[in-house]
């Protein structure tokens, strides 16, 4: 699925420390900016791409070590790429930013595995919370049948069906639209090179964010199909295989975790009802 000459975009990356809310590429004449594919991070079987570990970033740490790991997500846009060259030059991105672009990203992936799996009710607030997320940016256009902040909103004239088959239609006109936008400034180039006397096509991706969503958006065109964590303190995604799907959890240290809460809350659950019933035989 991968086109071949992909792997040869170059990104850059230097160590960078948090001051504020704002991160900022650390200033060291013995550390230039250090080259690399983000697409060495893509499509080896069993391994989270690079969006995938972009949408577990948690902590303000979590968030600067994945930038000092795969560099700044190029929200300047384009310029960031010349900017690279110079190493006097101070690149910074604020962690308001980058958390929106982590929130959005999510959202578009349990908005797909909701997509997937036919839930409606999940669709319904994954495009709610996509519209929240990207307010005063762009807009996500939601029917007003299934729009509950619409003031034509009537939710109990509407059946099941007609209800999944707006929210689908809704639903995946939201991702080609955030994709799509990612990926507007994505672009081939041909080239001829002399020394094979062939032509070859150079993929030109803008930013880290462009590679990304490039990564996203070939994952979609495969089929692959990816699922959230169900350990609720758990937020990484897996690649969910056709023999294994019954898995919830992306490993196997979320699903015993989750089995001792379970089994905490019950027996919880089970000392309490024992106390009611022993005070109610006081009584
Ligand atoms: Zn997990």
């Amino acid at each position: 699925m991968m086109p071949e000459t992909i792997s040869d975009t170059q990104w850059a990356k230097r160590p960078v420390r948090i001051e504020e809310d704002i991160i900022r590429s650390v200033f060291d004449p013995w550390l230039s900016w250090q080259s690399y594919s983000p697409f060495d991070f893509y499509g080896r079987d069993r391994e989270e791409s690079l969006y995938m570990r972009f949408t577990a970033l948690e902590s303000n740490d979590d968030i600067r070590n994945f930038i000092i790991n795969f560099g700044f997500l190029g929200l300047q846009g384009s310029s960031l790429r010349k900017i690279m060259i110079e190493d006097e030059v101070v690149v910074e991105e604020s962690l308001d930013e980058i958390r929106f672009e982590i929130s959005r990203m999510r959202i578009l992936l349990d908005l797909q595995q909701a997509l997937t799996e036919k839930d409606l009710l999940k669709a319904k607030q994954a495009l709610l919370s996509l519209r929240s997320v990207c307010k005063g940016r762009r807009l996500i256009l939601i029917s007003g049948v299934i729009d509950p902040d619409n003031p034509h909103w009537h939710d109990k004239n509407i059946d099941p069906e007609n209800e999944w088959e707006i929210v689908r239609l809704d639903g995946y006109h939201a991702i080609v639209q955030e994709l799509s936008h990612e990926l507007q400034d994505v672009h081939q180039m041909l080239m001829y090179d002399f020394s094979t006397e062939r032509y070859i096509g150079q993929w030109s991706l803008p930013t880290l964010l462009a590679a990304m969503y490039m990564m996203l958006s070939l994952d979609l065109q495969g089929g692959k199909i990816l699922r959230k964590c169900q350990n609720p303190t758990c937020s990484k995604y897996f690649e969910v295989y056709a023999h294994d799907t019954r898995k919830i959890y992306h490993d196997p240290s979320c699903a015993s975790l989750q089995a001792q809460r379970n089994y905490r809350q019950k027996a919880k659950k089970k000392k309490e009802e024992a106390s009611q019933t022993s005070s109610e035989d006081e009584d």
